[in-house]
């Protein structure tokens, strides 16, 4: 294939069209050996990667436009869970051969994202090889605000962002091949970068959802030495989840995965936040339970009754993934 004029593409098609009138800080990007990149004075720099690979992470049939807005979605997901603001993005792209439509809709479904972020595309690499593509995402935050999974204390208040359970809901569905209306849900996550931003110097934790609530919550709890009590009559339901009984829906927000929302917590003193973000953000916030001393994670249905989740979550390669 012929690399150069893809690169040339990529980059043509991925140019920055400013719309926040910031400085973009790229200070030499695609095109030279390595990019050079201005960080803010006194910000420290927030990286985070993730790869998608065909047949694994995305059915093969899935849309360049789609494969590219999924794999920077997930990354600036991880930006918002440290309350990095993105700023910039490598590509690594190992393509089964050099067809420019499919660049053209890949370059498109990434833009679509970036530009609403103000994240330019600085470098990568291109290579020959079964579809797989990789991408680093590069943040800055200022100094000691980084929000990590270690800060959670018996007493705090547990938030969710947006709604749980509706991305696992679609896969499932298309899955046994019925027509879904929400396919966004599981398409075009909404990274939630801004409420990453508001969040440092309140919330004493955080992590974002992407391989289902209790998976996600016990990466926090563990790295707290901690337990949590959850309710699960407010955990915030996806449309989709309407009509399901109790114990499927439970099990589609516990366990599904791919909802890239935001669960923090929040210590109680800072309680009348979550009433500002909501209106400020307009976003829906609940706090679906209490962080706890002990360990592990404690399912309590709307009377009371303790509930026991089978499934725990989507974990890599234990399922074949
Ligand atoms: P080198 O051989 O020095 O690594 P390459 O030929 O791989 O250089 O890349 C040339 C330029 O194109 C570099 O600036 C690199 O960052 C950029 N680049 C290569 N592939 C991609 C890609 N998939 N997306 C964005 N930039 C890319
Ligand atoms: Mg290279």
């Amino acid at each position: 294939m012929n690399e150069f004029r893809l690169i040339e593409q990529i980059q043509r098609e991925t140019r920055l069209v400013s719309t926040t009138g910031l400085d973009s800080g790229v200070r030499l990007g695609i095109g030279d050996d390595a990019a050079v990149l201005e960080l803010p004075a006194g910000y420290h720099l927030v990286a985070a990667t993730d790869t998608l690979n065909s047949g694994v992470h995305f059915p093969t049939d899935t849309s360049p436009y789609d494969i590219a807005y999924k794999c920077l979605a997930v990354n600036l997901s991880d930006m918002a869970a440290m309350g990095a603001r993105p700023r910039w993005a490598l590509l690594s792209l190992s393509l089964p051969d050099a067809d420019p439509e499919w660049v053209k809709s890949f370059t498109a479904g990434f833009q679509s994202l970036a530009s609403s972020h103000g994240v330019s595309l600085v470098g990568g690499d291109t290579t020959s090889g079964p579809l797989s593509v990789s991408l680093t995402a590069l943040g800055v935050i200022e100094p000691g605000r980084q929000l990590t999974r270690s800060g959670a204390r018996p007493g705090d208040l547990l938030v969710v962002s947006g709604t749980i359970g509706g991305a696992a809901r679609v896969l499932e569905l298309l899955q046994s091949g019925q027509p879904v209306e929400e396919q966004h849900l599981l398409d075009r996550p909404q990274p939630r970068v801004e409420l990453g931003q508001v969040l440092p110097g309140y919330a004493s934790a955080c992590i974002d959802i992407s391989d289902g609530l209790l998976s996600d919550l016990g990466h926090v709890l563990r790295a707290s030495g901690c337990s949590a009590k959850l309710e699960l009559g407010t955990l915030p339901q996806a449309g989709i989840l309407d009509g399901l009984e109790d114990k499927t829906k439970w099990a589609y927000q516990l366990s599904g995965g791919d909802d890239y929302e935001l669960l923090f917590t929040l210590p109680p003193p800072h309680e009348a936040m979550i009433a500002t973000w909501r209106q400020q953000l307009g976003l829906s916030l609940s706090v679906i339970g209490e962080v706890e001393t002990g360990e592990g994670i404690r399912c309590i249905g709307p009377g009371g009754e303790v509930h026991d989740p089978q499934n725990t979550g989507f974990e890599h390669f234990s399922q074949g993934a």
